[in-house]
C-alpha cells in the first residue's frame, strides 16, 4: 500500500506511522527523521537544513525532493510506503505525483489526522525524544525529574526537540495552516483522503486508521 499521512505537527503522525507501517509491512519514510539524522551526522545536507528546522520553517523543496527521489527507489519501497511529513506543500505534492508517475506508481490513500490546536500545543510542549533511538515520550507538566530519566528501549537521554519550544511550535502551526493544510483539498479532489479523529489515546487512533483502510 502506498500511503501519505497528513496532519498538523503534534497530531501523532510519527507515532502512528511507526505502528501502521509495522502492521502493514511497509517502510515508514519520515523526511523529518531523515533530516534530523543528517543534522546529527553533520553532513552538508544537514548543515543546509538546520537553520530552517530550528525556526520551524520548511526546508527548501529541492532538498526534500532529492531525498524522496533517492529513498523511493530503494527496494523496500517497491511494495509500498507510508510517507510521514511529506509532501508539505502543493509544489511537493505535484512533484511527488510526477515522481510516482515516472515509476508507474500511484497513491492508494491519504490519511488526514485531525486534532484541535489546543491539544497540539499541549502535546508538543510535553513531548521528549530519546537522543539515542528517537523514541517519543510524553511527560506530565509536573514531572520535574524528566531530564534525568532514560529511554526504556536504549538507555539514551531524553530531551526536548529544539523545534518544540513554544515560539517555534507557533511558527510550525502557521506554516502548517498556510502551506500544508491545502493538501487536504488537493488530495480530496483526487478522492484519496480519509479523515481520522486524532484525539484520544494512541491505540484508539491506530485502530481507527487501520479500520478506515
Ligand atoms: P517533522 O519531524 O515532520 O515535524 O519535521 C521537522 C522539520 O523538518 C520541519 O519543521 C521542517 O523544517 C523540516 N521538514 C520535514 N519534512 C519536510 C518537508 N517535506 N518539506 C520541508 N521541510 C520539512
Amino acid at each position: 500500500m502506498k500511503l501519505v499521512l497528513l496532519g498538523p505537527p503534534g497530531a501523532g503522525k510519527g507515532t502512528q506511522a511507526c505502528k501502521i507501517s509495522e502492521r502493514l509491512g511497509i517502510p515508514h519514510i519520515s523526511t523529518g527523521d531523515i533530516l534530523r539524522n543528517e543534522v546529527a551526522k553533520g553532513s552538508s545536507l544537514g548543515k543546509k537544513a538546520l537553520g530552517y528546522m530550528n525556526e520551524g520553517k520548511l526546508v527548501p523543496d529541492e532538498i526534500i525532493l532529492e531525498i524522496i527521489k533517492n529513498r523511493i527507489v530503494e527496494t523496500d519501497a517497491s511494495r509500498g510506503f507510508l510517507m510521514d511529513g511529506f509532501p508539505r506543500n502543493l509544489k511537493q505534492a505535484r512533484m511527488f505525483s510526477e515522481i510516482l508517475n515516472s515509476l508507474d506508481m500511484k497513491l492508494d490513500r491519504v490519511i488526514n489526522i485531525e486534532v484541535s490546536q489546543d491539544e497540539i500545543i499541549k502535546r508538543l510542549s510535553n513531548r521528549r525524544v530519546c537522543e539515542g533511538c528517537g523514541k517519543v515520550y510524553k511527560v506530565d507538566g509536573g514531572d520535574l525529574n524528566i531530564e534525568e530519566k532514560r529511554c526504556e528501549r536504549c538507555g539514551g537521554k531524553l530531551k526536548k526537540r529544539s523545534d518544540d519550544e513554544i515560539n517555534v511550535i507557533l511558527n510550525r502551526l502557521k506554516v502548517y495552516e498556510n502551506e500544508t493544510k491545502p493538501l487536504v483539498d488537493y488530495y480530496t479532489s483526487e478522492g484519496l483522503v480519509i479523515n481520522v479523529d486524532g484525539n484520544g489515546n494512541e491505540e484508539e487512533v491506530t485502530k481507527r486508521i487501520l479500520e478506515s483502510l
